[in-house]
């Protein structure tokens, strides 16, 4: 079966988003990083038909039947298109995966979507992105 990761394109969570493709045993799915991962498939018009074109030409070549779909907390990409950090980061970015991941499964009927989220952390030993967890 192959598969295809879309998540962000912050090198950041770069490790964050090999460690989960090798602990789901899919190290060399394809990948879509994009800014904001998601958050592209969420926009209207056009920038959602480029992206929705880019999953389209990946599922189609590759005969994918499964996509990992990560969004992040602290994105940069999402702070510049909704204009600041204000709002409440977890709800969003899962309101968005859930979104995404319905347009996405409706777009390609074969197509099974999973959604992952990689959380902030700050603690005594500082802040960092934790490893990413399933969001239902
Ligand atoms: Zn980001």
């Amino acid at each position: 079966m192959d598969t295809l990761l879309i998540g962000c394109s912050d090198g950041r969570i770069a490790a964050r988003l090999q460690a989960l493709l090798d602990d789901l045993g899919h190290p060399d799915a394809n990948r879509m990083l994009v800014p904001g991962g998601p958050l592209p498939l969420t926009r209207p018009g056009s920038e959602r038909r480029v992206a929705l074109e880019c999953v389209r030409e990946i599922v189609e070549v590759h005969d994918v039947r499964r996509i990992y779909l990560v969004a992040h907390q602290e994105c940069a990409a999402y702070e510049r298109a909704l204009g600041g950090l204000g709002f409440d980061q977890q709800e969003l970015l899962e309101r968005d995966l859930r979104r995404v991941k319905t347009l996405l499964e409706t777009e390609f009927p074969r197509v099974d979507v999973v959604c992952y989220m990689i959380p902030w952390r700050e603690n005594g030993e500082g802040a960092a992105y934790g490893p990413a967890v399933a969001v239902d």
